[in-house]
């Protein structure tokens, strides 16, 4: 510790650590800002730093730099940035493709991006990013802490948390500390974290190259930024200015090291007119080094964290608790990124779970020579496209929502693209397996079902028909469960529900054919057709006392009992602990101010009602469709009486399965999918769910899909109903001490509990106010679209969901794939049917990736260093054969007596077919390094208990015979 009122104070040393934000799409697409800027700061600062030694530069994101790297740079210029890097002068932190939101991202994607950028970082420079910079993102989660230790990084910046807690840690000087991320592997995995302070990433007041010009900049906006240039005149002020901010800084923190970020927003396009400046500023401050008792030097992140490192202190420990939500004053809660753009978050999720399923059934059928029809080349193609377009909206202005419209088109755009390609490797995969079947007759369809999970699946599909009298068949030619009914959106269509059971990482095809009439009987059994019944619409205000009749809706888990006299639910019973939970939904709005002048206002980002939530409807109408399968509750929710459209909809299915049938998920969920919007101008949409559970006001909501944190209601001065939003990205409960209620979703939302038993889920924000700055980058969000969002409701005792609520959430990420495709347009029998052995894993393990990433390089370090100093005049060949396999345990420590040990999974069951493994390389998270070599760096702290745990990753390498050994498993 570094005692502020010592006579004798060792010289502080400040750490100017030059950088550039380069937002992966903010206000600007990709292709523009490489055209604008980004090209030139890679450039210039190649330049710069290869003309004097003392320069330095740390690069963040990837997805530009790659870009750059391969379509830009001469030959010349490679080998001075692998000099340069070799020399830990130009140094790669984070790593990733982009900078990530941590709010409103699912761990998997986030795994995806880092997993993406570090590969190339490997394979170019043979190097691994050890230290993080996440400077940008809207609060920091404790996912990412735990990623980080895992994926053998040092120490981890971040900046973003909320205004009060950062001010008292400044005071404190707890700015740092050793953050043990998961309560699971604690101490094994923990990380020392920096939070930048008050001045967090941007150094105003040393900016040179003035503001990068796009396009419709004007003139004034051109020059604000820049400084004059440092003369013999007026050196004085710059130096003073550094050294003070330097001193000012150093009292917030226990080393006498300041952290000193030199850059912001898109700067260093010239990056020559900033180092000859600031060269100028640190060499006059050096020469009066003795008077000020301080030193300055330019430096990577690494130079300062070794420094750090050094000096040691003993750190205090933070739990695994996380620093969300984040408000940046008093009028800024940052909640309302959780529900911006919630198409474009639902297309984002979309996009990578067809992804994962891409890759198990490019890794399970395409190692299996040969392919008749699949090039596999053109096929890790396609995928690598979609990792590219997945990895790129994860980043902090994308999936958050807090980008411009033309922006947010360039996200759904390579988001399309991609996942139109691997629809047609997928396609191409079953073309080329297709079994000799004996084919329906021509206007039929064929309909391929994947199931992507390493489980055997008891799910019901739903497939859209235009008629209603069918005959499906499976694969043998035998009739299939199913039940067909109108369509719910599409008056001319109809719902086919199709009962199917598909072992892990398996498919399996159904023939689907229009029954010539419904007279013309041919003896084969036809879908059921549900039946509805209407009940009339219900005013909100003249709804007389509730419960006095009740209609229930059943299958063998719940009763689901509805009110005829609102025509909204009213309670469920719970069969396993025979217990009735009084409960009611419906759709209500925030309203927010639309200007600026009358007070603070909701945007892309911020949250600002204007008061509590109010009733969006008028009236509500009910069907509710009952078949043997599914009976489905549909409720209208009609904004105006006499609105002939609904703006907002329930549709609530019941699922039941055959005696016999695993249907055990299946029958404890109730699906919901809703319909929102258009919302009108300045709301802000929710689902309130209201019980009589006694909750005391607290809510359970996940960090990024991984693991869940416990958020009790508080007060505060300002902004309280913002303040209490939380983002959930796949689940969140409510529970008193005998039930529970979980909801689970396909899509990042934002979640609250405002009163007791209650539980609300914003799905969709429409907003325009009239603040000049948003509205000169066109950065507005009305977004007059219609969403469908889809939650499913567990109720049961806390025990009943613990058990059910990891594997549901993963059978609604990774539901089938369903490939539908006209008859005539496959090519049948090719090679004959080839049925790959099914992957049962045990249920407390989840198959969290399988895939050929196509590495390019060795996986001995050494050979691959030595490959590195060689001439590379051939382009390395991707390698195959290297399959990279990511499980994880799903239930934490004391989660549950039984759940969460230990458990010992045999590699054999989930690379079955594969062929023979050669060897099996526990690997870094990102692949990059082998654990056992990887050395990360230890903390000291007040809790001196340091072991280092296991790794979550194994490589293989299928072939030759070998040993297939066991893997074992802990709670993470
Ligand atoms: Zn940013």
């Amino acid at each position: 510790m570094w005692p502020l009122e010592a006579l004798s104070e060792p010289q502080l040393r400040v750490f100017v650590v030059p950088h550039s934000h380069m937002d992966v799409g903010w206000l600007h697409t990709v292709q523009e800002s490489m055209q604008v800027y980004v090209t030139d700061v890679y450039n210039s600062v190649v330049e710069a730093l290869t003309l004097e030694k003392k320069r330095r530069f740390i690069v963040v994101e990837q997805e530009y730099f790659r870009l750059w790297w391969d379509g830009v740079t001469s030959d010349t210029q490679k080998g001075q940035v692998r000099q340069l890097v070799a020399e830990g002068r130009l140094e790669f932190v984070l790593g990733g493709q982009v900078m990530h939101d941590e709010a409103v991202t699912h761990f998997d994607d986030q795994i995806l991006q880092l997993t993406e950028g570090h590969g190339f970082l490997y394979e170019t420079f043979g190097v691994r990013p050890q230290f993080s910079w996440q400077v940008d993102p809207f609060g920091a989660s404790s996912t990412t802490p735990t990623l980080f230790a895992l994926a053998g990084f040092n120490a981890h910046v971040i900046s973003r948390i909320d205004y009060n807690l950062k001010e008292a840690m400044q005071d404190t000087r707890e700015l740092q500390f050793v953050w043990r991320g998961s309560r699971s592997l604690s101490a094994q995995q923990e990380i020392f974290t920096h939070v930048l302070d008050q001045f967090s990433y941007c150094s105003e007041g040393f900016n040179w190259d003035g503001e990068a010009i796009f396009p419709g900049t004007s003139p004034n906006d051109m020059y604000l930024q820049m400084q004059i240039p440092v003369t013999k005149d007026n050196i004085q002020i710059f130096t003073s200015f550094l050294v003070r901010n330097a001193l000012t800084r150093a009292t917030w923190f226990r080393t006498p090291h300041v952290l000193w970020p030199w850059g912001c927003d898109r700067q260093f396009f010239n990056a020559s007119l900033q180092f000859a400046n600031m060269d100028i500023i640190m060499e006059y401050i050096n020469s009066e080094e003795s008077e000020l008792s301080l030193s300055v030097e330019y430096a990577t992140l690494g130079d300062y964290f070794r420094a750090v490192h050094s000096d040691q202190v003993s750190w205090q420990v933070r739990d695994h608790r996380d620093f969300l939500p984040y408000s940046s004053d008093m009028h800024h809660a940052w909640t309302g990124f959780y529900a911006s753009r919630s198409g474009l978050k639902g297309l984002a999720r979309r996009a990578s779970s067809l992804l994962y399923a891409g890759e198990s059934m490019f890794t399970r059928y395409v190692l299996l020579a040969p392919h008749r029809f699949l090039d596999p080349a053109w096929g890790l193609q396609q995928l690598q496209q979609l990792r590219w377009a997945v990895s790129e909206v994860q980043h902090h202005d994308a999936i958050t929502g807090t980008h411009v419209p033309r922006v947010g088109d360039m996200f759904v755009e390579h988001l399309s693209t991609g996942m139109e390609g691997v629809h047609k490797l997928m396609a191409s995969i079953i073309q080329d397996r297709s079994p000799a079947h004996s084919g329906p007759e021509p206007g039929g369809h064929f309909a391929v079902v994947y199931n992507p999970l390493a489980w055997t699946v008891t799910t019901i599909i739903t497939l859209t028909v235009g008629f209603p009298n069918v005959s499906i068949t499976d694969e043998s030619g035998h009739p299939v469960l199913a039940q067909v009914q109108p369509s719910k959106e599409m008056p001319s269509a109809y719902d086919l529900h199709v009962l199917t059971t598909i072992p892990g990482l398996s498919y399996r095809h159904y023939s689907i054919q229009p029954s010539r009439s419904s007279q013309e009987k041919t003896g084969e059994p036809e879908p059921f057709v549900a039946k509805t019944m209407q009940f009339g619409g219900r005013l909100r205000r003249s709804a007389r006392q509730v419960g006095g009749s009740l209609v229930p809706v059943n299958n063998d888990c719940y009763i689901v009992f509805l009110d005829l006299d609102t025509n909204l639910m009213h309670s469920i019973w719970e069969r396993q602990s025979n217990r009735k939970v009084y409960m009611t939904q419906q759709f209500m709005e925030y309203h927010t101010n639309s200007d600026v002048r009358k007070g603070p206002v909701s945007d892309n980002y911020v949250f600002t009602p204007s008061g509590a939530a109010e009733p969006a409807w008028e009236a509500v109408r009910m069907e509710i469709v009952e078949g043997p399968l599914v009976t489905e509750i549909r409720q209208y929710f009609h904004r105006k009486v006499n609105d002939s459209e609904p703006t907002f909809a329930i549709y609530s299915r019941l699922a039941r399965s055959p005696q016999g049938s695993d249907g055990e998920l299946l029958c404890h969920r109730i699906e919901q999918e809703y319909r929102v919007g258009p919302l009108e101008l300045n709301r802000e949409a929710i689902l309130r769910t209201s019980t009589k559970l006694n909750t005391g006001r607290v809510l359970y909501s996940d960090n990024n899909g991984y693991q869940m944190q416990r958020r009790p209601y508080r007060d505060y001065k300002s902004n309280t109903i913002a303040r209490n939003y939380y983002p959930m990205v796949q689940s969140a409960f409510i529970q008193s001490r005998h039930s529970r209620l979980v909801l689970l979703s396909e899509q990042a939302h934002g979640v609250s509990s405002q009163g007791n038993g209650q539980v609300e889920v914003m799905l969709h924000r429409r907003l325009w106010n009239n603040d000049e700055w948003a509205l000169h980058d066109g950065l507005t969000l009305n977004d007059s679209s219609v969403v469908h969002p889809v939650l499913w409701l567990l109720l049961g005792s806390r025990a009943l969901t613990s058990g059910l609520r990891q594997r549901s959430r993963l059978a609604l990420q990774h539901r089938p794939v369903v490939m539908l495709r006209q008859l005539s347009e496959i090519v049948p029998r090719g090679s004959g049917s080839r049925w790959q052995e099914a992957v049962t894993l045990p249920s407390r393990v989840h198959l969290q990736i399988l895939s050929i990433p196509g590495w390019k390089y060795s996986s001995n370090h050494t050979e691959h260093l030595r490959t590195l100093q060689k001439d590379r005049k051939h382009e390395p060949k991707a390698d195959l054969r290297r399959v990279l396999l990511r499980l994880q345990h799903l239930y934490e420590v004391d989660q549950d007596p039984v759940l969460s040990r230990p458990v010992t999974v045999n590699l054999r069951s989930v690379l079955g077919g594969l062929g023979s493994v050669v060897s099996v390389e526990e690997r870094s998270l990102t692949g990059t390094w082998d654990v056992n070599e990887m050395r990360r760096w230890t903390w000291s702290t007040r809790d001196p208990h340091h072991h280092r745990g296991p790794g979550s990753l194994v490589l293989i390498r299928p072939r030759v015979p070998s040993q297939t050994p066991a893997l074992p498993l802990r709670p993470v």
